[in-house]
C-alpha cells in the first residue's frame, strides 16, 4: 500500500506521516516513511540544488530536477519497499510537482504531470491525503514553529494561493485517489480521518 501526503508548506504533512506510521507499526505492519524531494541518497543532492538555488534554476531545469529525484526514488526506494509488502508513507509526490512547478510557476501543468509519470513509469499511489489549509494560516504555523529555513518567505502569497487551488483541482479530478482533509482541525482529528480511510484500504 502506497500513501502520499500532499499540501502546501506548513499544512502538517510530516506530523500526519509520523502519526500514521506509528499507528500502522502498532498494528504490526512494516512501514517505510519517505519523502520527495530527497528520499534517496542521490535525491538528497538534488534536494540541495532545488531548495538552495531556488530562483537561480530555470523553471524547466527545476521541473527536470524534481522529475530526476522522483525517477530515482521510485525505482530504488518506493518500488522495492512495495515489493517487500511494506506500507509506504510518502511526504509529497507528483501532485506537488503539478501544483508547484506547474500551476505555481509558468509551466503547463499537464506537461509537468506527463513528465512525472514518465519519470515514475506511471506509478501512482493507492491513496493521496491532501491537507488543505489557507496559506496565511500555514504561514503562521511555520513562523511559530520557528522553522530554520525560510520556505514560505521565498515565494509570494499569491503563488501559494495558486498552489492551493491546483491541489484542490487535482483532488477534484481524481476523487477515488484523494482524501481531502481540512488541515485547520487538530492533528488527532485529522489522523483519525486518515486512519479510517487507510483501514478501509487495508481491508
Ligand atoms: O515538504 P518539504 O519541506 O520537503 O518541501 C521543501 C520545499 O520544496 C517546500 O518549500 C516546497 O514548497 C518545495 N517544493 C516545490 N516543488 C515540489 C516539491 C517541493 O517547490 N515538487
Ligand atoms: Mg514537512
Amino acid at each position: 500500500l502506497w500513501i502520499t501526503l500532499e499540501g502546501g508548506d506548513g499544512t502538517g504533512k510530516t506530523t500526519q506521516a509520523v502519526l500514521l506510521a506509528e499507528w500502522l507499526r502498532d498494528g504490526g505492519r512494516e512501514v517505510l516513511r519517505t519523502r520527495e524531494p530527497g528520499g534517496s541518497e542521490v535525491g538528497v543532492l538534488i534536494r540541495d540544488i532545488v531548495l538552495h538555488h531556488r530562483g537561480d534554476v530555470a523553471p524547466r531545469a527545476e521541473a527536470l530536477l524534481y522529475a530526476a529525484d522522483r525517477a530515482h526514488h521510485v525505482a530504488t526506494v518506493v518500488r522495492p519497499a512495495l515489493e517487500r509488502g511494506d506500507v509506504v508513507i510518502q511526504d509529497r509526490y507528483l501532485d506537488s510537482s503539478v501544483a508547484y512547478q506547474g500551476a505555481g510557476r509558468i509551466l503547463d501543468p499537464v506537461e509537468v504531470r506527463e513528465l512525472s509519470l514518465w519519470a515514475a513509469e506511471g506509478a501512482l499511489p493507492d491513496l493521496t491525503v491532501l491537507l488543505d489549509l489557507d496559506p496565511a494560516e500555514a504561514r503562521c504555523r511555520l513562523d511559530s514553529a520557528d522553522k530554520p529555513f525560510d520556505r514560505l518567505e521565498a515565494e509570494r502569497e499569491e503563488f501559494h494561493a495558486r498552489v492551493r487551488d491546483a491541489f484542490l483541482g487535482l483532488a477534484a479530478a481524481e476523487p477515488e485517489r484523494f482524501l481531502v482533509v481540512d488541515a485547520a482541525q487538530d492533528p488527532e482529528s485529522i489522523a483519525s480521518a486518515v486512519r479510517e480511510r487507510v483501514a478501509a484500504l487495508l481491508g
